[in-house]
């Protein structure tokens, strides 16, 4: 089977934070997992490059706005090196093939009749890249940029998304578009049934906003957010013009998101697609924000956790296995400092860590040669967990398997065993347990389980160095 798994592209003004490592982090697990059990996985990830705010964050540190997006997704990159993510690919909406892609996409709409030039005036706030409502504002500010917004009229193209609306509704009902968690779809037909959702704007005057792609049938104006943006999912596997890479992986088996975008990828995307003819994306998993130490993160709390701290403090491995098992995914949660150490001395230093040192000593010290059966049929076990998304379940079910390990060894005592075919059996047992967690833990911790599979496949299993020093 073919699997095709997306992150959001992250907006380029940003410095990557942990909220973005988790979304890319649990993508990268169920990547993994899917290769590990023989899928075909494409997984792609990426940075959203486009828009006037990109524009004023470059002059503001005298950059050309190119220059100041080439910056900025190198360092998304980086940490996706260092938290070993294996996306196929890293779209950015700047790159020429994309941007080609969206000139079709958009004349492509336009020659359908989909687009339609409308007076639009408004109270745009650059901060946010969009217009603010009344309600919106306190005493006539943005409350988030503690800005006067600017009234601007102009002439816009609007994506006219309301003669979709009763189909999407209707798939959405039937799961032929899933939307999980379940609370996410009650939301998004809320959102349909309350009629909030309009006609929206997909272009901005050139004279305002001129970091975006030109539209081709109107020069005078570029495009704005959502059709570039959204765009990526296809463009990214070819599409307009590699047709058979495209029809290889299209449509996309599940697009991951926080609460923040749902209404855009839930309802938008859906129908742009519809507009161009296209199939629909599978699943959508939308996961909610997370407070650190029960407070809100934000830039002027000082409290955003940026991934490379995570990894300072416990290896890569350890981060991705310590975000992943301390709450259900999808749900809104509190990430507790105090937690990580916490589980990260119980699961890894004690449990894990522990349990590799104690069999592969015992296995060098009576150099005993052991054969394992690599039996991988317990990784069925744990399908249905991955299938209803729930990582934290993986990993319970996993710490089980090790107590398990860890009684047996208590209750047979090898050390005192002096029998040699009888430690043998010990052993191979203890080792092939070992192997089949590290085979489960491999999407989780892809460098340190891969390692413990090595040690224990080599021809004469020598003690490993300790994995996880206890904090
Ligand atoms: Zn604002």
């Amino acid at each position: 089977m073919k699997f095709y798994i997306t992150t959001p592209i992250y907006y380029v003004n940003d410095e990557p934070h942990i909220g973005h490592a988790y979304t890319t982090i649990v993508g990268d697990v169920l990547a993994r997992y899917h290769r590990q059990i023989g899928d075909q996985v494409f997984y792609l990830t990426g940075t959203d490059e486009h828009g006037a705010k990109i524009a004023e964050s470059a002059a503001k540190k005298n950059m050309a706005p190119q220059d100041f997006c080439d910056q900025n997704a190198a360092k998304f990159q980086e940490v996706w090196q260092i938290l070993n993510i294996s996306h196929d690919q890293f779209i950015r909406t700047t790159d020429q093939r994309h941007e080609d892609a969206v000139v079709t996409i958009f004349q492509t709409l336009y020659d359908r009749g989909f687009l339609e030039e409308r007076e639009y005036e408004g109270m745009y706030c650059v901060g946010c890249e969009k217009f603010l409502n009344t309600r919106d504002l306190i005493n006539g500010q943005c409350p988030d940029h503690k800005r006067t917004p600017e009234i601007i009229k102009e002439k816009n193209w609007f994506f006219k998304l309301e003669q979709f609306l009763p189909k999407i509704e209707e798939l959405v009902r039937q799961d032929k578009i899933e939307i999980l968690p379940p609370s996410r779809q009650n939301e998004v037909l809320g959102l349909i049934r309350e009629g909030v959702m309009k006609d929206f704007s997909v272009s901005r005057q050139k004279s305002q906003v001129s970091w975006g792609i030109e539209l081709p049938f109107d020069r005078d104006q570029v495009s704005y957010v959502w059709i570039d943006a959204l765009s990526n999912y296809i463009t990214a596997i070819g599409y307009p013009v590699r047709q058979d890479k495209f029809e290889e992986w299209w449509p996309a088996d599940l697009h991951l998101m926080a609460q923040d975008i749902l209404k855009f990828h839930t309802i938008y995307w859906p129908a742009i697609l519809m507009a161009l003819d296209l199939p629909l994306p599978k699943t959508m998993f939308i996961h909610g924000f997370f407070t650190i130490n029960g407070e809100k993160m934000s830039k002027s709390l000082g409290n955003v956790i940026k991934p490379q701290s995570l990894v300072d403090q416990f290896g890569a491995d350890a981060a991705r296995y310590l975000l992943l098992s301390q709450f259900p995914f999808g749900q809104e949660s509190d990430i507790r400092e105090d937690v990580f150490v916490e589980r990260y001395n119980a699961d890894l230093a004690n449990g894990y860590g522990n349990a590799v040192a104690r069999v592969t000593n015992l296995i060098e010290k009576n150099k005993l040669q052991i054969k394992l059966n690599k039996d991988m049929v317990w990784l069925n076990s744990l399908a249905e967990e991955y299938n209803s998304y729930r990582f934290d379940l993986v990993l319970n079910k996993i710490q089980s398997k090790l107590q398990e390990l860890d009684g047996y060894i208590t209750k047979t005592v090898p050390w005192k065993v002096t029998n040699t075919s009888e430690l043998i059996t010990i052993l191979s047992n203890a080792a092939n347990e070992l192997w089949m967690v590290s085979q489960a833990l491999l999407p989780f911790m892809p460098n340190i389980a891969l390692q413990v599979i090595d040690t224990l496949e080599a021809d004469q299993i020598v003690k490993a160095p300790p994995l996880f020093p206890r904090l």
